[in-house]
């Protein structure tokens, strides 16, 4: 079997006029495109990871998320694509969504697991498994080669932009991202935006990794009181992003991202002339999870 596939992940330019007004250009690489279910970065963070436990000749995939994740459902989908077999811990008590639904259909085994019990993941691994048969995948898809497949945004990129942003979660992605500027010598400077609320931990968590985390600028202002919260300012803004755009974002991470990016130039945080790249790290059947917040 073909293992991966063609990556088709294009930056385009967005037009508007504020950013004309302040002489700043905007483009977003759009990893949505990667594929519907193995979206985004999901699918750059799982590719060395397949890789390796194909060479371990390791068919099944156990994994760890919560109930809307994007990374149990790429895993799921990735699993099927390639031949694996994929169980999936899911924290807290067992619930029905149409995430859930989709990871059941790619064939992934759910199981439900207590907030207490879930935090130790590697003990859930090594109790229910053995490392011989099962691959074990963090949650989030958090590794090194994880990082190592981020990387490649760099490597893919056309032209050269004087900033980089991405949404982050685990921090894996924007780590990956400052590997690659690091690697191609660029002097690009790279921008997080977390999601959750109190992501300082993540400098802890880039210096672990060997990342000097000055070189990677945390906006701590744009998680809207935490993980999958909304606010109505976020709301409105998603639904002019998406209406004069033709992109669709969601809430939970490139809402945030391009809410935070939108303000910072409004703010006139860049110089004239900047060029700025936003990653459109995909995940969009987040938006089955707030559908109710769009209905007017
Ligand atoms: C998981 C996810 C992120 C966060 O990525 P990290 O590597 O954990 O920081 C960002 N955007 C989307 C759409 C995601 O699904």
């Amino acid at each position: 079997m073909n293992f991966s596939f063609q990556i088709y992940s294009p930056e385009e330019q967005i037009h508007d006029s504020k950013f004309e007004d302040k002489n700043i250009s905007v483009y977003i690489k759009r990893d949505d495109k990667i594929h519907p279910f193995i979206s985004g970065n999901k699918w750059r963070k799982l590719k060395y990871q397949l890789e390796e436990a194909k060479e371990q000749q390791i068919n099944h995939l156990v994994t760890f998320g919560g109930a809307w994740s994007n990374h149990l459902l790429a895993t799921a989908a990735a699993a099927a694509q390639f031949g694996f077999r994929a169980t999936a811990y899911v924290r807290g008590e067992e619930i029905q969504n149409p995430v859930l639904d989709m990871c059941r259909l790619f064939g992934m085994n759910l199981l439900f697991v207590d907030r207490e019990s879930y935090r130790n993941k590697e003990e859930l691994f090594q109790r229910g498994h053995n490392p011989q048969t099962s691959y074990f995948i963090d949650e989030g898809g958090k590794s090194d080669l994880g990082m190592k497949g981020c990387a490649e945004i760099i490597s893919e990129l056309e032209q050269q932009y004087d900033h980089i942003f991405v949404a982050s979660g685990t921090g894996t992605t924007v780590a990956g991202i400052q590997l690659g500027i690091a690697k191609n010598n660029l002097q690009t400077k790279v921008h997080s935006i977390p999601v959750l609320k109190g992501a300082e931990f993540l400098k802890n968590e880039f210096q672990s990794w060997n990342i000097d985390p000055k070189l990677i600028t945390l906006h701590l202002d744009y998680h809207f009181s935490g993980y999958a919260k909304v606010k109505p300012d976020l709301i409105a803004f998603i639904k002019s992003f998406i209406s004069s755009t033709g992109i669709m974002i969601e809430p939970t991470y490139t809402g945030k991202l391009l809410f935070g990016v939108y303000d910072l130039i409004e703010k006139e945080y860049f110089k004239p002339n900047s060029k700025i790249l936003v990653i459109h790290t995909g995940g969009i059947t987040g938006l089955l999870g707030h559908l109710q917040h769009f209905n007017r």
